[in-house]
């Protein structure tokens, strides 16, 4: 396994890092729970491989995740591994749930929770989950980072650090406001200058704030190339599977601190773990003619796309709070990659926003706006049928 350093904390962690949101699942009619045999079997066998570093939420797998994986590393391997967990801005502000009068009561029973779902005594890295711009004012307003200071000052965390989907300017600003240990945010070789940018990636690393990458797979769906992408991989002479080309492509970065892989069988983590440990899994590990190879792939995949959305919004907002983009950047997920199971599971979590096609209600006002002139309404009701039906 290689290591590396992890932004200013003074500590290596594993380039390879568990995700623990897509474990094992067993499903019964509407309902989805983790396969706790299974997911107890992976973890151990990442922690006894040489992986130092987990990562989970709180809400993941319905709020099972954390204990999911603080029962496969009790008895000794606890102490081996860094914890990384997040607590959404939104269930802080759920004064509905009990235990809590205020915002920050509130936060703080939630840590509490989570302590005693992964069975330990403190977090190794905190971070504040999944940081919009629609809630960034609030987060300030509300002095969360003073109250995980305070965390950090009675014991309960070691670190600090956020989680981030948006767009570029936000991550800095959220970047450059304060003295995070850790950020994680989504980067691929698809998606190079989406959301915080290899931009963002220099940023962080320039600040010293350990950096750590979600998504390297688009949900697991760079991992099955469709033929006309295989057909790129195969010219060039070094053969390799699709998910290697992935993942070197977030590990050139020098500033990555660690990757995480959101494995869902034992196959797959030993394949990863093989990938990890060889030698040349380092910063600079892709020569020009790799990275032709990747903009090539990159291009193709674009190519695939069946709907011509850009993301510009200029059809927002939604009178029923339907998110086009979103729906339609999904959609086009499904096309592009040849499946359409991960995108309908990140599409179930619209449907809980509420914010999925579904909703529309054929006013038309969004077409009148649409400068690609996409038939919305059409285009929606397709991608509804393509995206529903995920249960967790
Ligand atoms: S047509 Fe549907 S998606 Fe478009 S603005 Fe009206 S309700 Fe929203
Ligand atoms: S206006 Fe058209 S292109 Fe722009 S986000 Fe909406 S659907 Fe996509």
């Amino acid at each position: 396994m290689q290591y590396r350093n992890y932004g200013k904390t003074g500590y290596q962690v594993s380039a390879f890092g568990m995700g623990c949101m897509r474990l094992p699942r067993i499903v019964q009619g509407d309902e989805a729970q983790v396969d706790r045999e299974k997911a107890y079997e992976m973890i151990r066998y990442a922690a006894d491989h040489g992986v130092t570093y987990f990562d989970t939420a709180y809400g993941y797998h319905n709020k099972t995740s954390e204990e999911v994986l603080g029962e496969a590393l009790e008895g000794g391997r606890r102490e081996k591994v860094k914890i990384a967990t997040k607590q959404p801005f939104g269930i802080m502000e759920d004064l509905s749930t009990g235990g809590g009068k205020t915002i920050l009561e509130n936060a703080r029973r939630n840590l509490e929770n989570t302590l005693k779902k992964l069975r330990t005594s403190y977090i190794d890295m905190y971070l504040i989950h999944n940081i919009q711009k629609s809630t960034w004012d609030d987060i300030k307003k509300n002095k969360i980072i003073e109250e995980y200071e305070k965390f950090r000052a009675e014991g309960m965390i070691k670190g600090i650090g956020f989680s981030y989907h948006g767009q570029f300017p936000t991550f800095k600003d959220v970047l450059e406001f304060y003295s995070w240990d850790m950020c994680q945010i989504q980067q691929n070789f698809v998606d190079v200058e989406k959301e915080a940018t290899a931009e963002g990636i220099h940023l962080a690393g320039k600040k010293g704030c350990a950096l750590v990458i979600m998504e390297p797979l688009r949900g697991g769906l760079l991992a099955a190339p469709p033929v006309q992408v295989k057909a790129i991989y195969d010219e060039y002479p070094v053969k390799r599977p699709a998910v290697e080309w992935a993942f070197r492509h977030v590990l050139d970065y020098p500033e990555v601190s660690t990757i995480l892989s959101g494995v869902s069988t034992l196959e797959q983590l030993k394949e990863n773990l093989e990938i990890f440990s060889k030698p040349d899994a380092v910063p600079g590990c892709l020569s020009a003619d790799e990275k032709q190879i990747l903009a090539r792939v990159k291009t193709k995949y674009d190519s695939l796309a069946s709907i011509p959305c850009t993301a510009c919004e200029y059809c927002l907002p939604c009178p029923q709070g339907v998110n086009i983009p979103g729906v339609f950047a999904r959609y086009n997920d499904g096309a592009m990659f040849g499946s359409f199971e991960p995108p309908r599971r990140s599409y179930m979590f619209m449907t809980r926003g509420k914010q999925d096609a579904s909703f529309c209600a054929a006013c038309g006002a969004c077409e009148k706006k649409c400068p690609q002139h996409i038939g919305i309404i059409k285009e929606l009701k397709t991608a509804h049928e393509a995206l529903k039906g995920w249960v967790e």
